[in-house]
């Protein structure tokens, strides 16, 4: 017998994702994983260090309350119209649960954020993939099927990971009236940095679920809150399913720094305009060694260049401190992923880029 003849057959079949690295080298310009360069908000590390002192031995409220209201007010949706989970993934990990597992495959574009697939091989949901165009782009009526075509539903992610290219309302609202009896789930991680929101369509489609995260635009990815918007019905799947799982995804930490995130608006605009201006200068200054850019809406840049191997530059960019994404799949393995970093990281790749490019 072998050991792994203890697991359950479907665990052979997992793929799982692998996050980017996460070093335990201190000093490196960390430009891998999108986080925010910018701390999170002083009132949410007040807001968390004061409930520290309050309550950890009882369990946090099962329905997370407070933020589910807080959000609602910030989107203009009702408490009913928010679902809250630990961190987006596992958001997205009970839509695909609660939405997806039908015995026909769902859409989703060829390149997207790779979790999407890993989750379809752990609930055995069939994927049909639909081709970016040459350009990366996304073209709605490639998700067009005929009666006979059934779909699950679709997914993609607006902007869209790793290209950042994002798609105006108008297309999203294409893919809701060719699919209205599917959910088509809009994957919104990066709308904070100049996208536009579907959730000002909620109101007029029941297949329609927005999912966001705190970990990008709010500086949270360590407190790990994500959360979903749709109408109420697709809402009770999700408590449904998470309440099947684990009643309390949310802990008493994350609760009230979420809220304190939302309430302190001045540091979210002040802290996402400055991730954007950085990414126009950012661009210029690639597009100056030669790079080619694709436009970004979002915290990061997808970037090749005509004369350098991009896996080659990715190590040698790490040997000089600096960690960038590099996607061996695909149609992408020339590109680098590049996370928008404060003026001074930007300028360390820069830096660390022209001395790198001088040696040919
Ligand atoms: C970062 C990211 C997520 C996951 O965010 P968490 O809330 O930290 O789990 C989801 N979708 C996309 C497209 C992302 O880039």
């Amino acid at each position: 017998m072998t050991l792994a003849a203890y697991f359950s057959p479907v665990v052979h079949r997992l793929v799982p994702y692998v996050p980017g690295e996460q070093p335990k080298i201190a000093k490196l310009v960390k430009l891998n994983t999108n986080e925010n360069p910018y701390p999170p908000s002083p009132q949410v590390v007040s807001a968390i260090t004061r409930a520290a002192h309050q309550g950890l031995q009882l369990y946090p409220d099962p329905e997370s309350s407070a933020l589910r209201q807080a959000i609602a007010a910030h989107h203009g949706l009702t408490a009913q119209q928010v679902f809250l989970g630990n961190g987006s993934d596992e958001v997205l990990a009970h839509a695909f649960f609660a939405f997806f597992q039908h015995a026909c495959p769902l859409l989703m574009p060829d390149i997207s954020y790779s979790f999407y697939q890993v989750y379809c091989t752990l609930y055995g949901i069939e994927v049909h993939t639909v081709p970016l165009t040459d350009e990366l782009r996304l073209r709605v009526t490639d998700y067009a099927r005929t009666a006979a075509q059934a779909v699950a539903g679709v997914v993609i992610a607006n902007p869209n990971a790793p290209t950042g290219i994002g798609l105006p309302l108008a297309d999203i609202e294409t893919l809701l009236q060719l699919h209205p009896s599917r959910v088509v789930l809009v994957d919104e991680a990066y709308v904070d940095f100049g996208g536009q929101s579907a959730i000002a369509l909620i109101e007029r489609y029941p297949n329609l679920l927005v999912v966001h995260t705190l970990s990008k635009s709010r500086s949270l990815a360590g407190l790990r809150i994500g959360y979903a918007c749709g109408q109420s019905h697709l809402i009770d799947a999700l408590q449904r399913v998470k309440n099947s799982f684990n009643c309390y995804p949310l802990d008493r930490l994350a609760m009230v720094g979420g809220v304190a995130a939302f309430a302190d608006v001045a540091y979210f605009e002040q802290t996402r305009q400055a991730v954007m201006s950085s990414r126009e200068g950012l661009t210029l200054a690639l597009e100056d060694l030669g790079f080619t850019v694709l436009p970004s809406q979002a915290n990061f840049l997808l970037a090749r260049h005509p004369l350098w191997d991009a896996a080659v530059l990715a190590a040698d960019l790490r040997s000089r401190g600096v960690l960038v994404r590099h996607f061996m799949l695909p149609r992408i393995e020339q590109y680098l992923r590049i996370s928008v970093g404060t003026p001074a990281q930007c300028d360390h790749l820069v830096q660390a880029l022209a001395e790198l490019l001088a040696q040919r």
